[in-house]
């Protein structure tokens, strides 16, 4: 169990509540969901959350340095205007505080707190074919019998710890960055190893450095990372954002990515040598994610990328003084954006500090934990006070796969997905009648400004659960041959970007051993997803078999259309 969470109950064993819906899981799709069937459908609804309080991944990642890497005004709903003009953000990146801050915010506002039970996980939840109804149980002995089932379970809530050999003999202390103490942690005058260099461990390493007596940072992979320039945002920024929120609303929800700025349609060698250094070095300057932005055809065109890569290259070399922590910096596997890009606060300056070092456990793995620190193959050991894991997650599907979900004649959702997550659209599985995955495996989700993501998938869910009501329909259930159709277009979309090239990246489950190498998420584009859900439902709910609420009985089946990405316009992807 997550540190922190006091599991409890709110229910005598034996009983079990009647809903209308469960939504697991109170983060920014949960809250959202909540409040979409309640009040805009009057559904009888309740949320489940293993946390002590909203948030959903906000709510473990409290990490030194823990910030969102989307610019504030876009991180936010857009489906209410009054919203919108009360909350107003203090930083272009807002810190975890503020984030949990703002979610609290909205819970109280829509009064979602009364719904949302809190200090309780979703251990399993059945399908029962005879009275049409999920079955869901939970760790504190709950039971809920309800029509729809509605997962909000976040795509990276799973932590990975590896499983290095001795880490229970370590004689100091030692935290994952995804289940950091809610009490903080007293890093002062400590020696500190910190092992990973994603997205978190860049954002941790600046501020643990600043804190310790002493930091080792163990790399496995050399990352790009382009500085975030996060400052304040000043009181015209502010009302720009205040007298803007419907143009901001068109380009998030128009943009393939979610974020709040279009993509250049310049492609790379459009421009010469001279006149791409000085784009390059303007959006350096403007940092953030909006260093993607400078070109088109930077995540699809490999020679285009290297151009890109190597003007990062250049600037970390240019930060680190010592060039032998500077290659190692340098010395990236893959191409810039395939993984996940990192966004920085003084990352590289860190390593110019007389309290930080770097050391390369690719060359040299890390053996083992003893009770001193941290030992590697090649039999360096570097004695520790505190270890801390930023190794990741178990990413998308880690959070469906430790609940036991069964649909349809006890069909497990493991067993499903044995060989890797299989969706239509990210949405549902066939098997699992009205059981919905708000951003699932092959929906654009990570590769997606997440809210506006999540937005869209909850009005998507609400507006198809409304439907069935009206129509008196039964139940909504995918089949195999939609998944499929789905999955071959998932692929079709990630091969022509470069993200195959990072086969060792979480998207593809590389991270976590033994986890099939599939490539989860949709490298389609937002926009272009958008559109296909939109199709989906207006067509009659392709590639959803539909059931009659008098009798049971199968109403016509219209099969999924055709997803390649030449009938799918408008493109392009990430
Ligand atoms: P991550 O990207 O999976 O990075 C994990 C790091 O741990 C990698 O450097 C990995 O090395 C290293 N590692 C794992 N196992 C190891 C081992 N046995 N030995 C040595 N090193 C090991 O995880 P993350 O940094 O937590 O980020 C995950 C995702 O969370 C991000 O990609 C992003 O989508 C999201 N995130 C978002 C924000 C934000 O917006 N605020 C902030 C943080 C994270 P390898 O690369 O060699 O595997």
């Amino acid at each position: 169990m997550p540190e922190g969470a006091t599991l409890r109950s709110t229910k005598p064993a034996g009983d079990v509540t009647e809903l209308d819906a469960l939504v697991i899981g109170a983060g920014f799709a949960g809250l959202y969901q909540l409040l979409c069937l309640r009040d805009r459908l009057g559904m009888k609804v309740r949320v489940v959350e293993a946390g002590d309080g909203v948030g959903g991944t906000w709510y473990w990642n409290r990490y030194p340095g823990a910030r969102c890497d989307s610019e504030s005004h876009s991180y936010s709903y857009y489906f209410s205007k009054e919203l919108l003009e009360e909350w107003e953000w203090s930083e272009r990146y807002p810190q975890h505080p503020e984030i949990v801050r703002y979610l609290n915010f909205v819970a109280d506002k829509f009064e979602l707190k009364r719904d949302i039970q809190f200090g309780t996980r979703v251990t399993a939840a059945r399908y029962d074919a005879e009275a049409n109804k999920w079955n869901v149980e939970t760790a504190t002995g709950d039971r809920f019998r309800v029509t729809y089932l509605i997962t909000a379970v976040g795509c990276l809530s799973t932590t990975n710890t590896p499983k290095f050999p001795g880490l229970d003999s370590f004689k100091g202390d030692w935290y994952h960055t995804g289940q950091w103490p809610h009490d903080g942690v007293d890093l002062t005058g400590k020696r500190v190893g910190q092992i990973g260099t994603g997205s978190t461990g860049i954002q941790a390493a600046p501020v643990i450095a600043a804190q310790a007596k002493h930091l080792t940072i163990f790399q496995r992979t050399a990352n790009y990372s382009v500085p975030a320039n996060n400052h304040p945002l000043s009181a015209e920024f502010k009302k720009e954002v205040r007298d803007n929120h419907e143009e901001i609303r068109k380009v998030i929800q128009s943009t393939p990515n979610g974020h709040p700025f279009r993509i250049s349609e310049r492609n790379v060698f459009d421009v010469g040598d001279e006149e791409r250094a000085e784009i390059y070095e303007e959006f350096w300057k403007v940092g953030g994610l909006r260093f993607r932005a400078s070109f088109q055809d930077i995540v699809s065109n490999k020679e285009a990328n290297d151009t890109a890569a190597e003007f990062i290259k250049n600037k970390i070399r240019s930060v680190v003084k010592d060039p032998k922590t500077a290659a190692l910096l340098t010395d990236i596997d893959h191409p810039y954006s395939t993984k996940r890009p990192p966004i920085d606060t003084g990352y590289f300056e860190t390593f110019n500090r007389d309290n930080v070092d770097l050391v390369d456990v690719k060359s040299a793995p890390i053996k083992a934990i003893t009770p001193k620190g941290v030992l590697l193959e090649n039999g360096e050991e570097y004695e520790l006070d505190i270890i801390v894991c930023a190794t990741g997650f178990d990413a998308m599907t880690g959070p469906l796969l430790n609940i036991d979900i069964q649909g349809r004649d006890g069909l497990a959702l493991r067993d499903v997905w044995a060989a890797g997550p299989q969706t239509y659209l990210g949405l549902q599985v066939a098997g699992f009648p009205n059981m919905f995955t708000i951003t699932g495996p092959g929906s654009p989700s990570v590769l997606c400004n997440m809210p506006v993501a999540i937005e869209q998938h909850v009005e998507w869910i609400t507006d198809c659960v409304s439907d069935l009501r009206e129509k008196g329909i039964a139940t909504i259930e995918t089949t195999t041959e939609s998944m499929e159709k789905w999955i071959t277009h998932v692929n079709e979309a990630a091969n022509a970007t470069l993200m195959p090239f990072a086969k060792h990246t979480w998207y593809f489950g590389a991270n976590v051993p033994g986890k099939p190498r599939v490539f989860m998420p949709y490298a389609g584009g937002m926009t272009r997803y958008r559109l296909i859900c939109k199709n989906v439902a207006e067509n009659g709910y392709e590639g959803f078999k539909l059931s009659d609420a008098e009798d049971g009985s199968a109403l016509p089946f219209l099969p999924a259309g055709d997803f390649t990405l030449a009938a799918t316009v408008p493109g392009p992807g990430v």
